[in-house]
């Protein structure tokens, strides 16, 4: 399994892009789809035309937006330019079938892609995509909205990731003894926040789950000031690894 990280930022951030990860198993996929996400992709050199999967955490515009460029630019391979791809299938919380109805009856042309589109809405329970288990799970954001940390497992590793969580059980569990774990570090431990983690949370998190190396990323552009590596390092022994676009780690 391989991860590329195509955005360790924020919404709005001067040098990273928003939130979006590649995860490279029998499948392409990715786990949200943030603002400059895309261009990040195509640094990769990863045909974007051959992804089958996104996977949203949430509808925060910080880890979506990207998504409307990406899907208008493939309607547009398809339709006019001759290009093929496969079904695509759009994975996320409570709300995602609702969400992206009015999104593809609102935007001109969505709802006519010539190749099959399908949502699908997970809670806390396992599936399967081929030959890679994806596990999400339930974590703690802001009030009244289902957010999801997804887990996957393939080739006898596993990787999670918590979307946007504050401390939770539940994102504790999702990470249980994982071999890389990508946690919200928004924020340094100094400028605690309600709906996010802070770098130490970030350590405390991976050390009561086991974790073998702890991610850090989704920076606000504040937090680059802070050395939070040290920050998390405080609660955890393991390897961490401060999250930059385009760093890609091998499971
Ligand atoms: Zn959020
Ligand atoms: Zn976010």
């Amino acid at each position: 399994m391989r991860l590329t990280i195509l955005g360790s930022g924020t919404n709005v951030h001067p040098t990273r892009a928003a939130s979006g990860y590649l995860v490279r198993t029998d499948h392409t996929l990715l786990l949200d789809f943030g603002p400059r996400t895309l261009a990040n992709l195509q640094k990769t050199g990863v045909n974007r035309h051959r992804i089958t999967h996104i996977l949203f955490s949430h509808y925060h515009a910080d880890h979506f937006s990207d998504f409307i460029t990406y899907f208008f630019d493939a309607m547009i391979f398809t339709k006019y330019q001759g290009g093929t791809r496969p079904p695509l299938t759009v994975i996320g919380p409570r709300g995602t079938k609702r969400f992206f109805r009015t999104l593809f009856t609102t935007l001109p042309g969505f709802t006519h892609a010539p190749f099959a589109v399908h949502f699908k809405e997970v809670s806390d329970r396992a599936f399967a995509i081929g030959k890679t288990t994806v596990i999400p799970r339930t974590v703690t954001h802001t009030h009244n909205l289902h957010c999801l940390g997804y887990r996957i497992e393939y080739g006898g590793k596993a990787l999670a990731y918590s979307g946007d969580s504050q401390y939770c059980d539940s994102l504790v569990r999702l990470c249980g003894d994982v071999d890389l774990a990508v946690l919200d570090c928004s924020f340094p431990a100094s400028l605690p926040n309600p709906v996010h983690l802070h770098a130490g949370q970030c350590g405390q998190v991976a050390r009561e789950a086991g974790v073998g190396r702890l991610v850090l990323s989704h920076f606000y552009p504040i937090t680059d000031r802070y050395n939070v590596r040290e920050q998390a390092g405080e609660a955890f022994g393991g390897k961490i690894v401060v999250g930059q676009d385009l760093m890609a780690i091998k499971l």
